[in-house]
């Protein structure tokens, strides 16, 4: 069954660029998506339109078949139930200490401390990032902020995670440490989309492959069969 849909999308950024031009994709439960694409072809655009960050010039985004209002309460539920990863975790990392951050989400969401806690402690498990902690935000690498992001996301139990470029300007040891978390999440029932421009890690990570260009879809298909077509 579809998890999320994009029909026909538009949109327009205030300086008059067009970065979506008539883009329709559905998105599997339970799927391990790549969006593919250059850069500048509007993949960071797409994600931001699946979460409702940004709003369609025109078009529309459904969740689970139901087509999202941009109401508040609306945003809030969608939110809760899918993650974002920011390519620069400095744009997503506002806390005092690692702790602090992996537990603003599952706070957020009303959950009990003893959840909040047992949340925390699977999120840094997976990430590998328990022994951090304690650790200030400022005092970690690129690459361990990288993780805490995603941690920060996962604490939250979401059905849908969404990572803009998660293993940019990453070595191939935090790479391969991403790509291997991401194969768990999934296997776990997660649906993870990501985007990237690199088209090995595409072609080897993803089941589903959606091939951007100049704010549409060109291709979506499995890994195989959208390279077999070329
Ligand atoms: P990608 O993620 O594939 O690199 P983006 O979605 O970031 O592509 O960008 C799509 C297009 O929109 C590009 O032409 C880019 O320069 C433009 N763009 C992105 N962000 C902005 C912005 N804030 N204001 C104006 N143009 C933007
Ligand atoms: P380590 O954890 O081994 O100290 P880092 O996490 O600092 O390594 O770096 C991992 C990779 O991320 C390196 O390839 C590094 O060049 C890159 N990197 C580090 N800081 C940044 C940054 N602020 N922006 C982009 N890339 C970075």
């Amino acid at each position: 069954t579809n998890i999320l849909e994009a029909q026909q999308l538009y949109f327009s950024y205030p300086d008059g660029t067009q970065a979506l031009a008539g883009l329709s994709v559905t998105i599997e439960k339970g799927s391990k998506v790549a969006i593919l694409g250059p850069n500048g072809t509007g993949k960071s655009t797409f994600l931001l339109h699946l979460i409702g960050i940004l709003k369609p010039t025109k078009g529309d985004i459904f969740f689970e078949q139901k087509k999202l209002d941009y109401r508040r309460a609306s945003l809030q539920a969608l939110r809760s139930r899918v993650g974002f990863v920011f390519q620069d975790p400095d744009n997503q990392l506002f806390s005092a200490s690692v702790w602090q951050e992996v537990s603003f989400g599952p706070m957020n969401l009303g959950w009990s401390k003893e959840k909040v806690i047992e949340q925390v402690n699977l999120a840094l498990d997976l990430t590998g990032t328990a022994h951090l902690k304690e650790r200030p935000i400022h005092a970690l690498s690129y690459g361990q902020k990288k993780l805490i992001a995603i941690a920060g996301v996962l604490a939250m139990a979401p059905e849908v995670i969404i990572l803009d470029e998660p293993t940019a300007s990453l070595d191939p040891q935090y790479t391969n440490h991403i790509l291997k978390l991401l194969e768990e999440i999934n296997s776990g029932g997660t649906t993870v989309i990501m985007a990237t421009h690199d088209v090995d890690l595409a072609y080897t990570w993803a089941d589903t492959l959606v091939v951007m260009k100049d704010g549409r879809v060109l291709k979506k298909g499995q890994p195989v069969e959208v390279f077999l077509d070329d």
